[in-house]
């Protein structure tokens, strides 16, 4: 592809044959055949913004990288329904969230192209019906503002023209937090920031399968990586003990 807009339309008339696949009934392989297509399309995209504007083309690095966000969101969505598929149920959550992210910042970056718009409200529409209601874990710190910088021109946030959320030359500006204080409250919420950071039980029920931990349940939830807090949580119960001696009870 020469330009983003020709990727854009690329897309566009693909759109409606990916919306088949990326489905849970759809076959297998063909789903994988897709994601290996997906990636290739996201990765052109990334090469196109360094190589744009590495030549000092900063509106189409940006152009590129709006249309890059858009091919995670497709990419990561057909990762979700393969994990669904093999049965991968924390790795489809970790899938489903990544693909949310870029779906949103694709859907308000390219206002008009239908199949962002599409993709986002799917998205949200999936969480809603494949999944249980999870709830979340979100950190309240004190941190100090004079600390917190801008990642694009490292100025102290907000005392630049960078807004976090906007693409400038094609990357994305963002707020570095740093210098934390304290951490003043963890609370359980149903709308996080950050939906990664789920809680995967409650007592010994796993929060997607709802069967209880230990049971001879063939899904397999959670697998894959998780944030780091709940993947120690996980592992810790369910490391199998080494037994030397039979246990008296
Ligand atoms: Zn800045």
């Amino acid at each position: 592809m020469n330009t983003p807009d020709e990727m854009l339309s690329a897309l566009a008339g693909e759109y409606a044959a990916y919306r088949l696949l990326a489905t849970l009934t759809s076959s297998l392989s063909k789903k994988r055949r897709s994601l290996e297509a997906l990636e290739h399309t996201y990765r052109e995209c990334v090469r196109a913004v360094v190589g744009t504007r590495a030549a000092g083309r900063v509106e189409e690095a940006s152009a590129w990288r709006r249309v890059q966000e858009f091919a995670r969101a497709q990419r990561d969505e057909m990762r979700m329904w393969i994990s669904l598929r093999e049965q991968r149920f924390h790795a489809a959550w970790e899938a489903l969230v990544s693909a949310q992210y870029a779906a949103h910042f694709a859907a308000r970056w390219l206002p008009d192209f239908a199949p962002a718009q599409d993709i986002d409200e799917h998205l949200a529409a999936v969480e809603r019906t494949i999944f249980p209601k999870q709830r979340f874990l979100s950190p309240g710190f004190i941190s100090d503002e004079s600390q917190a910088e801008c990642t694009l021109c490292h100025a102290v946030a907000g005392e630049c023209d960078h807004i976090p959320g906007e693409i400038y030359a094609g990357e994305v500006a963002a707020r570095n937090i740093r210098g934390i204080v304290a951490m003043r409250e963890l609370s359980l919420v149903d709308n996080p920031a950050n939906k990664h950071a789920r809680v995967f039980r409650y007592e010994n029920m796993d929060t997607l399968t709802l069967e209880r931990i230990g049971s001879a349940s063939p899904d397999r939830s959670p697998a894959g990586v998780g944030t780091r807090i709940a993947r120690r949580g996980w592992y810790a119960k369910r490391r199998p003990v080494r037994r030397a001696e039979p246990i008296s009870t």
